[in-house]
């Protein structure tokens, strides 16, 4: 078994030598897992190091670890790719930040749209957001990410566009466009280090958005013949972004 790896938080903090694990992390790593005295954990900081201890006591109080070394964290992707998601409805949201981790995504930023079928008030919103970057920090963990992606808080879809700066490579994932597929651009141009990729809501884009994120400087591009969902297109994007741009199928 991989050695199991925790962020630190304030259930998982670094004391002097000593990892100490508490709440839900420690019942994680005592009960689910089983690990004893003699077992090895990594804590990382979520910035790129990592700690490996090897667990001196792990009972229902907490896990308390020794450390034996640290070391530099898996490396993050060399693009920081950012996902501006149309607000999908329930659990569509929770896979596609999972799988947006696990792909390499750095952040997410959660839109609302026109077309969004779910209405978030800020109570929700913010409960909403906690439970999304709990995904990411647990698929952060299990994928072996170095760093944990952002889940931004639910936004309106302009408020997203105002993050694009020169530099960025903006892309705008729509299945009206007859002209430009992502293919073409990322074999074509320049990568950036920083790239976003809009995803419409399960409703689509509306033309004024189109042509708002258009006048905002996001390249409108096609996926192919094929309409995929919400929840499929904005994975298929960043997937292809992070092959062609960042380190996905790369040793
Ligand atoms: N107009 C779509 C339909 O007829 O079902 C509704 C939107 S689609 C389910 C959700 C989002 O996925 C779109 O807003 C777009 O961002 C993206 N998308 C889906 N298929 C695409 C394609 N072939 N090319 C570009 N973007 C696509």
């Amino acid at each position: 078994m991989r050695v199991p790896r925790i962020f630190l938080s304030p259930e998982c903090r670094l004391e002097g030598d000593e990892v100490l694990v508490t709440g839900a992390e420690a019942a994680h790593l005592a009960r689910v897992l089983r690990l004893r005295p003699g077992a090895e954990i990594d804590a990382l900081d979520g910035e790129g190091r990592a700690w490996r201890a090897r667990i001196l006591a792990a009972d229902k109080e907490g896990v308390r670890a020794r450390v034996t070394g640290a070391r530099a964290a898996a490396p993050e992707p060399p693009v920081r790719l950012a996902l501006v998601q149309g607000l999908a409805r329930g659990e569509k949201m929770d896979l596609i930040i999972q799988k947006a981790v696990e792909i390499g995504v750095a952040r997410i930023i959660p839109a609302d749209c026109a077309r969004t079928v779910i209405r978030l008030d800020d109570e929700r919103g913010r409960r909403r957001r906690e439970r999304w970057q709990k995904i990411a920090v647990e698929a952060a963990e299990q994928c072996g990410r170095g760093a944990v992606p952002v889940v931004e808080p639910p936004q309106a879809l302009g408020d997203a566009l105002s993050l694009l700066r020169p530099g960025v490579t903006a892309f705008l994932l729509w299945e009206g466009e007859r002209a430009t597929g992502l293919k073409d651009i990322l074999d074509s141009v320049p990568c950036t280090k920083d790239v976003f990729v809009f995803v419409g809501p399960e409703g689509g884009f509306t033309g004024d958005e189109v042509e708002a994120c258009t006048a905002a400087g996001a390249r409108p591009v096609s996926l192919g013949p094929r309409i995929l969902r919400t929840e499929t297109a904005g994975l298929v994007a960043a997937a292809l972004v992070l092959y062609a741009w960042g380190d996905l199928g790369r040793i």
